[in-house]
């Protein structure tokens, strides 16, 4: 017999809400059609606390950070794997304003517990941290691969929503039963170079990232192509992030390989969970964006306290902010 609760999507929404669900012990099973053009198989799994060309703090990093790490760490104990990786991010000013922006805003104290040291070329910001999406992904698959509550196929969401108590979209790109909310895509890519002398525990920021996964290998990230939905890789895309890497690595690098994907954002930069207004048998974990390591274990969370004892969303994501 079906279980009551299908999750249609296991990248990082889908993953992390059927998690919350298996240790609350609710049933549920999960159907996904391969990660081949997953977002969260192309992320680098940065939290970034201070980001963006006005050094903005981000969303309630202070709340979730902590929650993020407790879900991680819960995972990782659980599965074996380490995905939890502490990080440092120095971000070198990009021009003359943002040198500014950084002095005024620290003055203000806005960057606090954020900002460390600073000097003529940037600052570092502390407490930033990489998950290891490929082996949270692939692990948690081999789990629920082995538990028997994964169907590894695409959902046909009118047969399931006849035969199921609640579904719920964690589909990404892929969502097709929430029309009315206003989704935005924007096309990222990433690059994985080879290098030498690269200090783990350091991510370098200006205007992109290079991310250390070891000391011979990074990612390098991200661009930001808005309205563009395709997850197909560019030679514009390439070429933009070769000249942040040597900008920021001032070495020889080889490029291994180019990966796109498209993320799913909403025009107020806040995700979507909660259930259809119309259809409350339809549930919704997605517009993750690109803070989705961040969001996903606090809305993961949401879910499990509304199953259990009918709490409602928080309003600043709940998708109901969009039905009129
Ligand atoms: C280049 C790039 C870099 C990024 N870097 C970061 C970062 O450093 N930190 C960060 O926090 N975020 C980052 N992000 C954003 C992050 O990738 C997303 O927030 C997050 O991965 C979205 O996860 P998701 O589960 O919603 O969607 P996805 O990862 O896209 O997963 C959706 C899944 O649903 C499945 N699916 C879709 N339709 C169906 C269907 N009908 N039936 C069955 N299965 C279906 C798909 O096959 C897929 O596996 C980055 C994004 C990009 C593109």
């Amino acid at each position: 017999m079906a279980a009551p609760i299908l999750i249609v999507g296991q990248g990082l929404a889908g993953t992390l809400l059927a998690w919350e669900l298996e240790v609350a012990g609710l049933p549920f099973e999960i159907a996904d059609a391969g990660h081949g053009v997953a977002a969260s198989r192309v992320a680098a799994g940065i939290v970034n606390p201070v980001t963006g060309r006005r050094l903005v703090e981000s969303w309630r990093v202070a709340e979730l950070r902590p929650l993020a790490r407790d879900a991680y760490g819960r995972i990782e104990s659980r599965l074996g794997r380490k995905l939890w990786h502490e990080m440092r991010v120095r971000r070198r000013f990009a021009d003359e304003r943002e040198r500014r922006v950084f002095h005024e805003k620290r003055a203000r104290g806005e960057l606090a517990p954020w900002a460390g040291l600073a000097d003529d070329d940037g600052f570092w910001i502390e407490g930033a941290a990489r998950v290891d999406l490929p082996v949270l992904l692939s692990a948690a698959r081999e789990h629920w691969r082995a538990s028997g509550r994964l169907c590894e196929a695409a959902c046909d969401w009118t047969a399931e929503i006849s035969r199921r108590e609640l579904v719920i979209d964690c589909a990404g790109r892929g969502t097709a039963a929430f029309g009315f909310v206003p989704w935005e895509r924007s096309r990222g890519e990433v690059l994985l170079v080879e290098t030498t002398g690269l200090e783990p525990g350091v991510i370098l920021n200006r205007r992109h990232w290079v991310c250390p996964l070891d000391e011979r290998t990074a990612l390098v990230g991200a661009t930001h192509e808005p309205g563009c939905d395709s997850p197909e890789t560019s030679a514009v895309g390439r070429a933009r992030l070769e000249e942040s890497a040597a900008d920021l690595l001032a070495r020889p690098f080889a490029v291994r390989e180019q990966w796109a994907g498209v993320r799913v954002q909403l025009p107020d930069r806040r995700p979507a969970a909660g259930r259809h207004p119309a259809q409350p048998a339809l549930g919704v974990l997605n517009g993750l964006g690109s803070k989705g390591v961040l969001l996903a274990p606090w809305l993961a969370r949401q879910w499990v306290d509304h199953l259990r004892s009918g709490v409602g969303f928080d309003p600043t994501v709940d998708c109901r902010r969009f039905a009129s």
